[in-house]
């Protein structure tokens, strides 16, 4: 069990982690990145790959964030997409396509690179509750398929599927062996291992509590100081600071998750035989896969009102025994949450503010695929290396609540996300 992490199974299995000191004194870099979750790292490593030197200040440690305690379910593509696509026309059509799996080609590289063992497990299977549901992922079988043939999917019935999840509870699935899932809090401590390997200094309980922007911007924290070329905001919706340009243009929604038990092996191989990470194609889904200990690690909503739980398993719980019966009297052992940034536009905040802040957040329940692209786009048109594709984000006009910046407008947001999220849930079961 690693202190200073949240209560959670990934916290639990991490192994050691000697973690990194706290910022003391005046540092100077080419870089300065606030935020140690999926986006700061891999924009860390892209960058001193380039050469550049580096400082990351987390606040807390390495990965504390939705980083460090999402469901690790590497899926393709990212929310928005089709927005960014339709704005840009024939060059954001092609630009999409081209980002649909290259935060996992990333990924997988970086894994090669600082031999980062993070129980990486192809497979990817989502599963339909209705026949409108099912009608729509045979659809989008078939685009994908024409589209993208050499990515291994496969289309499976309700007899199929019963083989495949221990199961009848869903009508039918689609399996990509392209996608898969990982232990996401082992990976943000290889990608920080693999960028302080190259160079850059990392420090961690340094909460940043101010900036002066500037041809040289200063960062603060309580015991030191950083004075950079380039500052990057990575730290999603924990982000304080004030940069107007991001003021009102989302909000945070919450996703919660617990584990099982280790199961035993026939049970294991009866629920899920092949070990794929499997999600439902609700739009408030329900995502769910076994780990590298045998457990069930179980995720989804808990409630509407963005408000903490009392108990996460009491919500949660009772949507798992729908799926697997055979569950019954299993204990849980690890419950937690986190919060995860939702752009009132959905496409992911990606972009500049005048010449030398840059920002990357709010990618959804995408951001194993698209926080790791996001920091390697943001890092690689830092170094002046490619700017294609963060330009295309860049560019996009984005949605803002009115008065952002007061806190009762920000909080009518948040009911809006709220309303949101409670209509699709309404949506999802016609
Ligand atoms: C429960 C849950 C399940 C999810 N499941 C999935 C999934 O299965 N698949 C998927 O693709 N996505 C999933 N997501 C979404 C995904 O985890 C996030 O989109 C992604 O991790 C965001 O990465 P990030 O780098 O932007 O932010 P974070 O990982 O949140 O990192 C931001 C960091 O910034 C630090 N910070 C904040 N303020 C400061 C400051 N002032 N100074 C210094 N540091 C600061 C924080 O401590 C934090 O560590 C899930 C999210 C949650 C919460």
């Amino acid at each position: 069990m690693q202190a200073g992490y949240p209560t959670s199974w990934y916290a639990h299995s991490v192994g050691d982690h000697d973690g990194y000191p706290a910022l003391s004194g005046s540092k100077r870099a080419d870089v300065c990145i606030i935020g140690g979750g999926f986006t700061g790292l891999s924009a860390a490593c892209t960058l001193v790959e380039a050469g550049k030197s580096v400082i990351l200040l987390e606040a807390h440690q390495v990965g504390w964030g939705a980083s460090g305690r999402n469901g690790g379910q590497m899926i393709r593509g990212f929310v928005g997409q089709e927005k960014l696509a339709k704005r840009w026309g024939v060059e954001g059509t092609k630009a999409v396509d081209e980002m649909m799996w290259a935060g996992h080609d990333l990924i997988r590289r970086r894994i090669d690179d600082y031999s980062i063992a993070c129980d990486l497990t192809p497979g990817w299977l989502e599963v339909a509750s209705t026949p409108r549901q099912l009608a729509a992922l045979y659809h989008h079988y078939n685009e994908m398929e024409t589209k993208f043939p050499d990515r291994g999917w496969h289309f499976m019935g309700v007899e199929e599927l019963r083989a495949t999840m221990g199961g009848d509870h869903f009508l039918g699935g689609l399996l990509s062996l392209s996608d898969g899932h990982l232990h996401p809090l082992k990976l943000c401590l290889g990608l920080a291992r693999g960028a302080a390997s190259k160079g850059a200094e990392i420090y961690e309980h340094s909460p940043v509590i101010g900036i002066e922007p500037g041809a040289q911007v200063r960062v603060t924290t309580a015991d030191g100081d950083v004075v950079a070329d380039h500052l990057l905001l990575a730290a999603n919706v924990h982000h304080q600071l004030p940069v107007r340009e991001l003021t009102g243009t989302s909000s945070a929604a919450a996703s919660y998750m617990m584990a099982t038990e280790p199961l035993d092996a026939a049970l294991l191989a009866e629920l899920n035989p092949k070990g794929y990470a499997i999600c439902d194609t609700k739009k408030v889904c329900d995502y769910f896969r076994t780990s590298s200990d045998g457990r069930v690690l179980f995720g989804g909503r808990v409630n509407y009102s963005g408000r903490k739980p009392k108990s996460v398993q009491a919500k949660l719980l009772p949507r798992l025994l729908k799926i697997w019966p055979q569950l019954e009297g299993v204990k849980i052992t690890h419950e937690w949450g986190g919060r995860l940034g939702v752009p009132y536009g959905q496409v992911p905040l990606i972009g500049r503010v005048g010449d030398n802040i840059w920002y990357g957040a709010g990618y959804t329940g995408h951001g194993v695929n698209m926080g790791n692209l996001a920091g390697d786009m943001l890092g690689q048109a830092i170094a002046g290396l490619n700017t294609a594709h963060f330009d295309l984000f860049a560019k996009m006009p984005k949605r803002r609540v009115p008065f952002g910046h007061l806190s009762c407008a920000r909080w009518l947001g948040q009911q809006a996300v709220s309303l949101a999220v409670f209509y699709y849930w309404l949506k999802d079961r016609l």
